[in-house]
Parts: structure tokens; C-alpha cells; sequence
């Protein structure tokens, strides 16, 4: 593997990726090239798994289970929290890494880094807390006790838009219960993923314990590894049609499904608001990671009068915002990851505009190498444009103003999708009763920012099943048992 590092300082070879991972050993391979998205210039060629590297992965996570599970809790802790240590010593260049294959600004991608290790923490600490549950029948006459076990080898499938976050949410508690796991990560974003491994492997994590492959053919590879009996756990973060697809692939085997799907939330401003909070939760729940984050804000409901005033500051904000290569340092929004990111984004703000949207800022695409769309700001923008239905995933803010309370819980409603939303109000009754009507799995009442290593993140309705962090998010690979005990 060869990686561009003239113009970018990238230099630390330790981390560079030098094949599939499988029951710890590196097989080189070539066949998916990794694009910087500032410039679509090649940065690296990772190997195109098939079906029988797959099953060989499937092969070393079978190999290395029953140590693993027989591993004590605080060992298994302790190769978590060194993994976390040394995420942190290599911050620096796994944001550079991040930012090189994602495009994102490195702020950003640094912050990527410091929530991604600290699901290893969380999680080291949670290995030695698994808990298990006594209690008598209501007869009196009999014992319940369960017990957690860890539920057995995972698939752990992430997308490009958090490469490293995605896949400790998922490989932290899957470890911390005791499974071993195949990572297989977005083709966009593979390097962050195997550069990870190379620091599982320096913490102390065993031979086929984490594997991690890349291939340009998900789904055969997927479907062959859910039809393996040995596989329990199919943990799948991406969009929600690809979603729908593996939950009905995983069904013929019935092999139980965590699933974090896509978004559309709502990011409700009522009169009373703190503005400057407002615009200031908007400008983060709106342009982290340029927009392309599940839990973006991607439908702005404004109260009549603040409306105008908001329209204004967040042009103002958004004009503000310096667009470059992500791995500049001044750059504040980076480019999409594909050219197809970009003629999505371009399609929706079109049938808006030509349904009678406005345009404050930007709302054009940008001629130029690399994919950039200019931060962006609609108003008077239709509730049933396709931009208020589909996932932009970008720096456009769709703003549209609405009057009364429970107008804004039903348009809020107004989707398929349930995961995350934003409330403003400093009538905090008011935020937390109109918090209650919207169906998300998260709400951020006066925060922009939800994300938390110790909160249970995950959707409702269409955005998935199961949560992932927090307290309960091991049990997501962990089976309870229950033993009928006389004594
Ligand atoms: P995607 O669904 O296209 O791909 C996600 C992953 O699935 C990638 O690794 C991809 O290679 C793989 N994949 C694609 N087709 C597959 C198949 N048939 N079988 C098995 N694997 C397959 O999503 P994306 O474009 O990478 O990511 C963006 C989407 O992810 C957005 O919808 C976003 O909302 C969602 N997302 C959700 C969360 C969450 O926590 N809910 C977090 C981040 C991203």
C-alpha cells in the first residue's frame, strides 16, 4: 500500500494499513482504492475481500471465542482501557487519517477521535460490570436467576461518515461481553479501520479476536457470513434501505439485529428561545462533520417570531465558515465524500428552489476539483419538498416557520424516520412536553450536540433497533440465560 503524504505531513508508517486482518496476521491485497475526497486524487488501495476471505475470518473469530469469552472481565478491561490510552497517544494522526479519507475538517476529525476512544473507556469499565439478575416467583415457591452471556461471534458492518467512532461504539461492548467480531467498514473510509487494528493488536488484544476486511461486494460477502451458523450478532450502523435489506438476510438464519439507521431530525425553535444558544446548537447540530452526520439537523421548524431574525444569524454564521481540504488548518467544512453526495445534495436544494424556496446563502454547486457544496441556507422552503423527507447529508439548512406548538410536534412527526431531534425554548415544561411528543429515540433540549459514549444512542421508527453506548449497550451482545434453580 503506497499513501500520497508530499502535501499532507502524514507520517506515521506504524498506522498505514497493509491488508486484510485475519486471526491477527496482515494478507495484502489490493482492489478497493481509497479517495481524498478535497481532491478525488487516490491516497491508498486496501484489498477486495470475497466470500472465502470472509468465511476465514469467520474461522479465526470462531478460533479465538472461547478464550475470549473465558478471558476474565477485568483482563478484557484492561486490553480495552489500553486500547483507549493509545487511541489518545496517536490522536493526532488517526484525525489526520480521518480527515485524509473522509474529507472532514481536522477540529472535527479530532473530536472524532477523542468520542471514538472513549467508547473503549467506557466500555473497559463496563466489561467488569455485567450484571445478572436474581428473584423469587410470585408463588414464592421457586428461583429465578439470569445470567448474561456474551451472545457469540458478531458482524459489526459501519459507514464512511464517523470511521472511527462507528466501529468502537460497536467493537468496545462487543469485547467488554466477551465476542469476538469481523469489522468490516465503509470502502470510503477503510484506512482509520485497519490503523484501529494495528492498535488492538499493540494493546493486547488476541489473535482473531477483531478482524477487520474490506470488499467491494458487501452484500454477498454479508449474506454468506449471516448464513454461517457460528454467527449470532449482526451489528449494522449505514442507511436505512441497506438496513432493511440485512435485517431481511439476517432473518433466513434468524441472527439477532442491532441496528443504527438514518435520520431526519427536526430542529424546533420556539419565540422564546435563547437566539445566540440557538444559532449556536444550530451551527453544530447543522454543520458537524459538514453535515454529514445521522443526527444532523436536517429540517429547521423556526416560531414566526424569531423566524426572520434566526434566518439571519445562521446566513451570517454560515458565511462565516471557511471551505477547504479538510486536513487544512483553518478549514471549518470540508468537502462530501463522493461526487454522488454532491448531485444528491444538488438534486434536493434544486426542487426546492424550484418550488419556491430561497436561497440566503450559497445554493448552488461549486465548479472545481475535489466534492465540495458551499454551506447553505433555504427559507420558505415547502414542509413537503423532498429535502424535508430524505436525508440531505450536507451543509444545507432547510429552514420553515411554523405557529403553534402542536403544529411543530406534527411536522416533526411528518417522517418515517425517529432518531434524534432538537428542541429550543427557555420554557423548559414547555420543551420537555413537546421533547414527549416527538418520536425520537434522543432529543437535545437546548444542546446541539447529543453524542455520548455514556448515553444509549439509537433510533425509533425507521432509524433502527437497539442503542448502542451507554449502560445497556453491551446487552446488545450478550444473551440472557435463565436458570430454573431449586434449592
Ligand atoms: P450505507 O448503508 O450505504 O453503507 C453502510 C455500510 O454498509 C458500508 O460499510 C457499506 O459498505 C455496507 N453495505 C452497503 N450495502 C451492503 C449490503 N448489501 N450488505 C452489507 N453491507 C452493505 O451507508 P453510508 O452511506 O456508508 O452511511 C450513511 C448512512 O448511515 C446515513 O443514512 C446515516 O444516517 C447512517 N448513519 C447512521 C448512524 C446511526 O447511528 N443511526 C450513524 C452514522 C451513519
Amino acid at each position: 500500500m503506497t499513501l500520497d503524504t508530499a502535501f499532507t505531513g502524514y507520517a506515521n508508517p506504524s498506522l498505514h494499513a497493509q491488508g486484510l486482518y485475519i486471526g491477527g496476521k496482515w494478507e495484502a491485497g489490493q482492489g478497493i482504492p481509497v479517495l481524498d475526497p478535497s481532491t478525488g486524487n487516490t491516497l491508498a488501495e486496501v484489498p477486495d475481500a470475497s466470500i472465502d476471505d470472509a468465511m476465514r475470518a469467520v474461522d479465526a473469530a470462531e478460533a479465538a471465542a472461547s478464550e475470549w469469552r473465558g478471558t476474565p472481565p477485568r483482563q478484557r478491561s484492561e486490553i480495552l482501557r489500553r486500547w483507549f490510552t493509545l487511541m489518545t497517544d496517536h490522536a493526532e494522526e488517526l484525525a489526520l487519517l480521518i480527515s485524509l479519507e473522509n474529507g472532514k475538517a481536522l477540529t472535527d476529525a479530532r473530536g472524532e477521535v477523542a468520542y471514538a476512544a472513549e467508547f473503549f473507556r467506557w466500555y473497559a469499565e463496563e466489561a467488569t460490570r455485567i450484571g445478572g439478575e436474581f428473584r423469587h416467583t410470585p408463588s414464592g415457591a421457586h428461583n429465578i436467576l439470569v445470567d448474561h452471556e456474551p451472545i457469540g461471534i458478531a458482524v459489526l458492518i459501519t459507514p464512511w461518515n464517523f470511521p472511527a467512532a462507528m466501529a468502537t461504539r460497536k467493537i468496545g461492548p462487543a469485547l467488554a461481553a466477551g465476542c469476538t467480531v469481523i469489522l468490516k467498514p465503509a470502502s470510503e473510509t477503510p484506512l482509520t479501520a485497519y490503523a484501529m487494528a494495528r492498535l488492538g493488536a499493540e494493546a493486547g488484544v488476541p489473535e482473531g479476536v477483531v478482524n477487520v476486511l474490506t470488499t467491494t461486494t458487501p452484500g454477498p460477502v454479508t449474506s454468506a457470513m449471516l448464513a454461517d451458523p457460528r454467527v449470532r450478532k449482526l451489528s449494522f450502523t449505514g442507511s436505512t434501505g441497506v438496513g432493511r435489506t440485512l435485517l431481511a438476510e439476517a432473518s433466513k438464519s434468524v441472527v439477532s439485529c442491532s441496528m443504527e439507521l438514518g435520520g431526519n431530525a427536526p430542529f424546533v425553535v420556539f419565540d422564546d428561545a435563547d437566539l445566540e444558544a440557538a444559532l449556536d446548537g444550530a451551527m453544530v447540530a447543522k454543520m458537524r462533520n459538514g453535515g454529514e452526520a445521522c443526527t444532523a439537523a436536517n429540517r429547521f421548524y423556526v416560531q414566526s417570531g424569531i423566524h426572520d431574525a434566526f434566518v439571519e444569524g445562521l446566513t451570517t454564521r454560515m458565511a462565516k465558515l471557511k471551505l477547504g481540504a479538510g486536513y487544512a488548518p483553518d478549514t471549518q467544512c470540508g468537502p462530501m465524500i463522493t461526487i454522488n453526495a454532491v448531485e444528491k445534495i444538488d438534486r434536493l436544494v434544486s426542487e426546492a428552489k424550484s418550488r419556491g424556496a430561497r436561497a440566503t446563502i450559497g445554493g448552488d454547486p461549486m465548479p472545481g476539483s475535489g466534492y465540495y457544496y458551499p454551506p447553505t441556507v433555504l427559507e420558505n422552503v415547502p414542509t413537503d419538498a423532498a429535502l424535508a423527507h430524505e436525508e440531505i447529508f450536507g451543509p444545507v439548512a432547510a429552514v420553515y416557520r411554523f405557529e403553534s406548538e402542536e403544529d411543530a410536534i406534527t411536522l416533526a412527526n411528518d417522517t418515517e424516520y425517529g432518531l434524534a431531534a432538537y428542541v429550543y425554548s427557555r420554557d423548559i415544561m414547555r420543551a420537555m412536553r413537546v421533547g414527549r411528543g416527538i418520536e425520537t429515540g434522543m432529543i437535545g433540549i437546548n444542546r446541539g450536540l447529543m453524542s455520548d459514549p455514556a448515553a444509549p444512542f439509537g433510533g425509533t421508527k425507521q432509524s433502527g433497533l437497539g442503542r448502542e453506548g451507554g449502560v445497556t449497550g453491551i446487552l446488545e451482545f450478550m444473551e440472557p440465560k435463565y436458570f430454573a434453580v431449586e434449592f
